[in-house]
């Protein structure tokens, strides 16, 4: 069976992201992607992760327990520059649109998401990938998905490989998935 947006997501990290690493959560919510990372990057590994609303990074502390890698921030993605030391980044991770059982008036947008991607390109490692859910079904997610799409498909091939990863007969806006990879310089 054809691996769904999810699970074709954490695979995606889980390919190339090792013990050790330094990685981000760019937008935490629930935690189920912190704790996915605390666990793929072990005890010498970091996560950083990041959300505009405390009560998601309270959700998240409670599901992700005692796992000590992790670095929760309430602040905005766009501001990752501010938190992350001089490690290059082997991984981010986006689910975009609004928290889960949350206020769904709080959303990604598509100024802040594109900033954000840009500092973290530039923070990534060779081969490093940003694996981002596109959630367009909401009011706004259009636009994110426009703009993004706008933007991620000018981005010069030889600085990235990105890649769209999405089921065409799927009804109801089903989310798809982006996923832009940091070119090796050798
Ligand atoms: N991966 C999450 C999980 O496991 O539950 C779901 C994330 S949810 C779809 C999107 C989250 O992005 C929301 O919690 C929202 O508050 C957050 N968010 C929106 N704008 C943000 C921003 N500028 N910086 C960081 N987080 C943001």
């Amino acid at each position: 069976m054809l691996r769904r947006v999810l699970p074709q997501a954490k695979t995606l990290a889980q390919d190339i992201v090792q013990d050790g690493d330094a990685v981000v959560d760019a937008t935490c919510g629930n935690g189920h992607d912190t704790k996915f990372l605390s666990e793929l990057v072990g005890a010498a590994g970091k996560v950083y992760s990041f959300d505009i609303q405390a009560e998601a990074i309270e959700n998240a502390r409670s599901l992700c327990g005692s796992h000590g890698n992790i670095e929760f921030i309430l602040d905005s993605h766009e501001n990752i520059d501010r938190y992350v030391d001089s490690r290059p980044l082997k991984a981010a991770m986006f689910n975009l649109g609004y928290l889960p059982r949350g206020d769904k008036s709080i959303t990604t947008t598509p100024a802040s998401t594109m900033l954000a991607i840009q500092k973290l390109f530039d923070r990534l490692a060779d081969g490093g990938r940003i694996i981002i859910v596109v959630y367009h079904g909401h009011p706004g997610g259009k636009t994110e998905r426009d703009a993004l799409m706008e933007q991620l498909s000018q981005w010069p091939q030889k600085e990235a490989q990105i890649l769209k990863y999405q089921f065409i007969n799927q009804k109801n806006d089903a989310p798809f998935l982006l996923c832009i990879e940091k070119n090796r310089h050798a």
